[in-house]
């Protein structure tokens, strides 16, 4: 089935100014109307035009900080009136929706939890129906690609065409150093069936700590990503959300003055040559390596009939993780990285497998 969406890509909607990245900032949450005001200046006095502020905040733990809820809505609309900047929150429900719409929020977006909930992003698209404001929809907790093209799914089929997403990690409970796993092959997915989507990162929920942010925001712009939503506090230490990830607009200006932006392609004829040699190169290489495949498989069904005539199983476990363990050292020595050629020999494995049953059953 087609996931088609209409969309309108985010440079067209009248605030995101190039060169990339467009930034989106400001605070986890809106704490009280002095803290939105001194940081929305600090950030606008560089140039930052969307700000960002968390006004219902979705917390693990019920009884910690949960927003300020609708009071802070005026906040917001302060910082749009004094300072000419665009103002966006996190909605989760209708009542979200509706109070945004009412006191002229500008773009919205849909936090990691809400996105993994069908009803609630049924709900929110419904709300939305028939506004034009943009929408920016952040990935699921969990990895489920097809659960974020949903979300996205539901709401252009309420009308809403200004859509983007937010690239913010996953959950995950292996050891890692950030709070959430990058798992950009994901992003990088998305990003390839949707190219004209206008396409952030939130470094600072992938990150949980400002040491990450500027490795995970270069990495984001190495990817060609279009934008960034970074939290930024006046006074991080003293945050009550988030306190650790937070980076003060200074600090913010010097992250983004950091990031070398490299084109997302050129018109440079030497570079245009240059670029097509490579790739015939490439796909010289990948026509090789299915013909290796090819003989590699043929190889596979005579030993598949060779058990067969033998009457020995298919699988053995011992000379399989030999294999791989073998194919995992020699690798290193090619400076093929260990889950690469885990995944490579892996489906190589289950393809030979397959090919071996195949000659078995006939
Ligand atoms: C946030 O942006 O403040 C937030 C709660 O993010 P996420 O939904 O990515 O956890
Ligand atoms: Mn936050």
């Amino acid at each position: 089935m087609s996931h088609e969406l209409d969309i309108i890509p985010g440079t067209q909607w009248g605030f995101f100014t190039l060169p990339r990245p467009m930034c989106i900032a400001g605070p986890c949450s809106a704490e009280s109307e002095e803290q939105v005001m001194e940081t929305a200046r600090g950030l606008a006095a560089f140039g930052i035009h969307v700000f960002r502020a968390g006004i219902w905040k979705p917390r693990t733990h019920p009884g910690s900080f949960e927003g300020v809820g609708t009071p802070g809505l005026k906040w917001l609309r302060r910082v749009k009136q004094e300072l000419g900047m665009k103002v966006c929150t996190e909605v989760a429900s209708e009542k979200h929706v509706l109070e945004c719409i009412k006191y002229g929020v500008d773009v919205i977006w849909i936090g990691a939890r809400t996105s993994a909930n069908p009803f609630l992003m049924q709900e929110i698209a419904d709300a939305l129906e028939g506004t034009d404001i943009p929408v920016l929809v952040k990935n699921p907790v969990n990895p489920d690609i097809d659960l974020w093209v949903g979300a996205l799914e539901r709401l252009n089929r309420a009308g809403i065409r200004k859509l983007g997403v937010i690239h913010r990690g996953f959950s995950t409970s292996e050891p890692i150093p950030y709070r959430n796993d990058p798992g950009w092959r994901l992003a990088i997915e998305m990003r390839t069936r949707y190219p004209q989507m206008a396409f952030f990162a939130d470094p600072s929920h992938m990150a949980g700590d400002r040491k990450y942010l500027q490795e995970l925001s270069q990495r984001a712009m190495d990817l060609g990503l279009d934008g960034l939503m970074v939290e930024s506090h006046c006074n991080p230490a003293c945050a009550l959300s988030d306190a650790k990830q937070q980076l003060t607009p200074e600090g913010l200006q010097t992250l983004l003055e950091s990031l070398v932006i490299r084109d997302n392609t050129s018109e440079n004829e030497a570079y245009k040559d240059g670029i097509e040699a490579l790739r015939t190169r490439i796909d010289v290489i990948d026509d090789n390596l299915l013909k290796l495949l090819r003989e590699r498989m043929d190889v596979s069904r005579s030993i598949g009939q060779y058990k067969k005539e033998h009457n020995v199983a298919i699988l053995q476990a011992g000379r399989w993780e030999q294999l791989l363990t073998d194919m995992v050292q020699r690798a290193a020595a090619e400076g093929i990285s260990e889950p690469a050629i885990r995944a490579i020999m892996t489906a190589i494995h289950d393809e030979s497998v397959r090919v071996q049953n195949e000659v078995l059953e006939a």
